[in-house]
């Protein structure tokens, strides 16, 4: 496996001058042991110190100094400090022994006077924990038992048992594992802390998420009134807006055929008017009537004139009735006169009056009889009676002619007057007719009137339809996008529009800030929660990854106790030459923390396990905490190691160590004066046991012991030169033996 293959110091404490120890490569028999020889102060232990700071070492107590910058050579009066302090470790591992991609390992520290420290890995700055991981992997326990400092193996077994268990835990192997376990159990307090964080800030956001939760579903609300108002909006104002329009429409055809209704009439009213001019005119224009009142009124003048001309006719006639009388002798024949003479007082009395004109036909009609008569009687008398007198003829003839024109003027003026009549009748038909048209006329244009300001008062409605819709919808709305419901709008629309508004009005209104902080908060709670959640899923899946190396580690230390347990027996009779020892687990049930009452220990400080986090699957189960050291020498009773003598507790301690080297499996392991208590007979049995455990372990030896010495491949001697720096020299056996002695 991995073999130790150089150390380079440079201005490392007392190597103020560039120093390099170079090991011999392992053989088929033995990895090799290094002694390193000088006298007291020379800087072997800085050597020992060397190795443990590179590898790691924080404590200074254990580099035996107070501050980092310490272990840089401080000068002497001879020569001047140094700035720097390096050291470098190399590793050869050729042979792949340790699973890492390098064939060479080269582990470096560097700290500078400020205080600045560097790790370097092949050249490569690199963190502490690079390192460790590294080196758990190797199996080099840096502070444990691979490098055993001055006196530490006797406070190895003064240790605590909790102590004593870091040793084995190192030996064991399972320091990668506790590494992992630690690193996992960091992760885990890191996990459960962000947890914590989350869930605080959780805590604190949900209540507001919450507030504000309302608010944006209030707002939700509003939209889903405001939509259900749109809605209702749409219906409401789509039935009103179409029942205006056809309203409108019927409207107008109202109004159209009320105003061809008018129209007609008007016509018909005008033809009748005109006619009617017509008649009047024509009933002025013909007076037919009055020439033949003339004609009529001349006759009847002409019928006077044939009265008086009857008269005098008549006189005449009485006169000549009246001397004939006279010469007539009375007889039969006057009588017949006398009662003519008689008969002519009527009539002269009828003619007399106007009313005799009438009686004109039948007068003259006497008066011919009354001139027969007289006529008869002078016949009678004398044969040359006279004849009729001509004007009695004519007067007969004249009345015959007048009566008859008379009579025609009569029949025409009747006619006339029928004709007129009948004209009369049509004018006030047509008069008649003419009001009645009139007045159809007249309730047509009324119609059509009363349509028309309908009409208007439709239109008004209309205008402030639109303007009551601009108002509800927000904005102007065009009225051909609302659809014609096709159900019946319900009778409380309008009051339930009222409601949504006042609704909507109560809801109020909620500013962009608010909606913004919903949003926010909303994604980071929602951010947190996926946060926790992980976190929380990651924590399980930690305390599953502890638990199981839990389980190893335990598997591995236990198997690791049963092989030292039995090497320390082993070491331990070679040692004293027999004798009893034995290893023993402390156990313990509960989960108080251990090594409450452990002194400070100067040697073995700060063993993780005591001190680090347990889990709860510790708690579950008993857990080892320390380990018991039981040793009897041979022929002596004592079993606790207390009453040991120092040598006897040396050799203890010793058997212990190399119980644990041998189990280790550790690649090197370097020891400083472990030997410097062992009177001779067990400094030769120490030095076998090296040389077995050689087989495994590389060995670095700071010894002062010739058998020590004997058993190692190669020496270097240390000196301190006049400067005050450390010299280093390859010796041969001889000449260590000499320094030594
Ligand atoms: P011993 O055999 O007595 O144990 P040693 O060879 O182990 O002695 P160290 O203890 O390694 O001797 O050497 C210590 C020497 O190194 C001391 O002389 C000390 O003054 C010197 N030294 C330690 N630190 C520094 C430093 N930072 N600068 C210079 N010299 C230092």
């Amino acid at each position: 496996s991995m073999f130790l293959q150089r150390i380079d110091l440079n201005g490392f404490k007392s190597f103020a001058n560039a120093t390099t120890l170079e090991f011999l490569p392992p053989t088929h028999a033995s990895r090799g042991i290094t002694a390193i020889v000088g006298p007291n102060g020379s800087g072997k232990s800085c050597v020992v110190d060397a190795i443990r700071w590179v590898l790691g070492e924080q404590s200074m107590k254990l580099l035996r100094g107070k501050k980092s910058e310490d272990v840089i050579f401080a000068g002497t009066p001879k020569r001047p400090r140094l700035g720097v302090a390096e050291v470098t470790l190399i590793l050869n591992n050729e042979d792949g022994g340790v699973p890492i991609d390098f064939r060479e390992v080269a582990i470096g520290r560097r700290v500078y006077r400020s205080g600045e420290s560097e790790y370097i890995l092949n050249g490569t700055q690199v963190r502490r924990e690079d390192i460790q991981i590294l080196l758990a992997k190797a199996r080099v326990g840096q502070r444990t038992y691979s490098i055993i400092g001055q006196g530490m193996v006797d406070e190895f077994l003064l240790a605590t048992p909790a102590q004593r268990k870091g040793f084995f835990d190192e030996a064991a192997g399972i320091r990668p594992a506790e590494l992992k376990r630690d690193a996992a159990l960091r992760k885990l307090e890191r996990a459960a802390e962000n947890l914590h964080q989350g869930e605080v800030l959780l805590q604190e956001l949900t209540p507001r998420l919450r507030s504000l939760s309302r608010q944006v579903q209030r707002l939700a609300r509003k939209e889903e009134v405001e939509r259900e108002l749109q809605t209702l909006l749409e219906q409401y104002y789509g039935a009103r807006w179409h029942e205006l329009a056809a309203a409108m429409d019927a409207s107008r055809a109202k109004h159209g055929t009320a105003d061809q209704q008018r129209v007609a009439l008007q016509r018909s009213v005008d033809g009748v008017q005109q006619q009617l001019a017509e008649l009047e005119k024509q009933e002025k224009q013909d007076d037919a009537f009055l020439p033949l009142q003339r004609e009529y009124e001349s006759f009847m003048e002409q019928r006077q004139h044939l009265r008086e001309r009857v008269l005098s006719l008549t006189h005449e006639l009485q006169r000549r009735a009246a001397a004939s009388r006279e010469v007539l002798p009375a007889s039969a024949l006057t009588t017949d006169l006398d009662a003519a003479l008689r008969e002519f007082a009527p009539i002269l009395e009828a003619l007399g009056t106007l009313d005799s004109l009438t009686h004109l036909p039948t007068i003259i009609e006497k008066l011919h009889q009354l001139h027969e008569r007289i006529a008869s009687v002078r016949r009678r008398a004398s044969p040359d009676a006279p004849a009729a007198p001509p004007e009695l003829m004519e007067a007969e003839r004249d009345l015959k002619r007048i009566e008859g024109a008379t009579k025609e003027t009569q029949q025409r003026m009747q006619a006339l007057h029928e004709q007129e009549r009948q004209q009369k009748g049509a004018l006030f038909d047509l008069q008649r007719q003419y009001r009645a048209q009139q007045l159809t006329l007249n309730q047509a244009s009324g119609r059509a009137n009363d349509a028309r300001i309908e009409l208007a008062r439709l239109e008004q409605r209309r205008e402030d339809l639109l303007a009551e819709m601009t108002r509800a919808f927000g904005a102007q709305r065009d009225p051909a996008t609302l659809a014609k419901p096709d159900a019946a709008l319900p009778t409380d629309a309008r009051l339930r529009i009222e409601r949504l508004q006042r609704d909507i009005a109560a809801i109020g209104s909620l500013d962009e800030e608010t909606m913004r902080e919903h949003e926010e908060t909303k994604q980071r709670v929602e951010f947190l929660e996926g946060q926790t959640e992980d976190l929380r899923k990651s924590m399980h899946a930690l305390e599953r990854v502890i638990d199981e190396l839990a389980i190893d580690i335990d598997r591995a230390f236990h198997a690791a106790f049963q092989t030292i347990n039995e090497h320390f027996e082993r070491y331990f009779r070679i040692l004293f030459g027999g004798g009893q020892a034995k290893l023993t687990l402390l156990r313990e049930v509960t989960q108080e923390e251990p090594d409450e009452d452990v002194p400070e220990g100067d040697a073995i400080p700060d063993v993780p396990p005591a001190d680090r986090p347990r889990t709860a699957h510790d708690t579950r189960r008993t857990t080892v905490s320390g380990i018991d050291i039981a040793a009897t020498p041979p022929g002596k009773r004592i079993k606790s190691i207390s009453m040991l003598s120092g040598g006897e507790r040396a050799l203890t301690a010793i058997a212990l160590l190399c119980a644990i080297i041998s189990s280790s499996k550790s690649p090197f392991v370097v020891l400083d004066e472990v030997d410097a208590a062992l009177d001779e007979s067990n400094s030769v049995r120490f030095a076998e046991i090296l040389k077995d455990l050689s087989r495994e372990t590389q060995f670095l030896v700071v010894t002062h012991n010739r058998y020590s010495m004997e058993r190692a491949a190669a020496i270097y001697g240390i000196t301190m030169a006049g400067d005050g720096a450390s010299k280093l020299l390859s010796m041969k056996l001889e000449e260590a033996k000499e320094m030594a002695a």
